[in-house]
């Protein structure tokens, strides 16, 4: 979906907004897939400045993919946005000042809210704030009840306990010498 800012025709002040239906394809964040609808749309706002035009565009987002921690199929909504600037003349701008999503004076509106929708992401997307994730052992979704492996982190504190035992042991024989000082007094 493409609009092309040069034949709405505004003058300085002017405003434009209209929403697209868009299909965005699946975004992939670290090998892993992620569905994203926009149930109303993308709401695009363009409004003509000093300069050249604000584009902003702002969708409502429905990402389905898996839960970092259990795997389970999740649903996140969010709410993303994403503002750009076209100049209309580009004398004294740099190629990396200028938006990768405007071509000329042509938006690429599904480039824009494919954007957003990636920068609005957390950095984990989990079924629940307190999802208990998979055993990292015998790989059984904790948050469905405990299994029977010790957790890792137990194992340490078993080894603790049990150097703590050896030195008791350790200690009697030491006991044993103090008899054999009293002996030697
Ligand atoms: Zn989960
Ligand atoms: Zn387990």
């Amino acid at each position: 979906m493409f609009l092309d800012l040069a034949h709405l025709a505004l003058r300085t002040g002017e405003r434009y907004e209209r929403s697209y239906a868009i299909d965005l394809v699946p975004i992939v964040l670290g090998g892993v897939r992620y569905e994203v609808l926009l149930p109303e749309g993308v709401t695009v706002k363009v409004e003509r400045v000093a300069g050249g035009f604000l584009v902003k565009a702002g969708a409502h987002a429905r990402v389905y993919g898996p839960c970092a921690r259990c795997l389970k199929e999740t649903v996140l909504d969010l709410h993303a946005e994403q503002q750009e600037f076209a100049p209309t003349a580009k004398d004294g701008w740099e190629e990396s000042e200028l938006s990768a999503f405007i071509e000329g004076l042509v938006v690429d509106v599904a480039g824009i809210a494919r954007e957003a929708v990636v920068l609005s992401l957390p950095s984990q997307i989990v079924c629940s704030a307190d999802c208990l994730g998979l055993c990292p052992q015998c790989g059984k979704d904790l948050n469905e009840g405990p299994c029977g492996c010790l957790p890792a982190g137990s194992d340490e504190r078993w080894g603790i306990l049990k150097d703590l035992r050896l030195t008791d042991e350790s200690e009697q024989p030491g006991g044993g010498s103090e008899g054999v000082d009293d002996d030697s007094r």
